[in-house]
């Protein structure tokens, strides 16, 4: 899959450090998360995310930008899920063939949007604890 690497010619702001699987999460997102810090932070992050044209992202298979306001960040690439959030990590990385490298969000979306099937959402998001409340399947996958 062709995925759109930062445009240099364009004036952005500093990359926000982002983790492969919450390319899904902040798709699915609706307002539920952890304690009313993480909320209040990813409201503000996913805001940025849905009406900028162009915002410009960090891979990072590590702990991130949403990580950072997290009650489970136990420290800099440890969280208290750490094995189940490396395996999201990982699957969504191999699903969509994501490298440690800066793309611009709202094109990577749309990729994903493009590839995405409903059997690859349960392969990578099966064991995650929000997928029963999420409409990120069906934000993503239209199904
Ligand atoms: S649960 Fe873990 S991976 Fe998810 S936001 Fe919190 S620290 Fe990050």
């Amino acid at each position: 899959m062709e995925l759109t690497p930062r445009d240099p010619s364009k004036q952005q702001s500093e990359p926000i450090l982002l983790r492969p699987h919450h390319l899904l999460c902040t798709q699915g997102y609706s307002g539920k998360g952890y304690d009313a810090a993480f909320v209040e932070h990813m409201d503000r992050i996913v805001h940025r995310l849905r009406t900028e044209e162009a915002t410009p992202i960090r891979l990072t298979f590590s702990t991130d930008e949403l990580c950072s306001r997290c009650p489970n960040k136990l420290g800099e690439d440890h969280c208290s899920t750490n094995e189940k959030v490396k395996a999201f990590d990982a699957k969504t990385a191999e699903c969509f063939h994501l490298e440690e490298k800066t793309y611009i969000y709202q094109d990577l979306v749309k990729e994903i949007q493009k590839n995405a099937t409903p059997e690859m959402m349960d392969y990578i998001c099966g064991d995650c604890q929000w997928a029963p409340i999420s409409s990120c399947k069906k934000n993503i996958t239209g199904k």
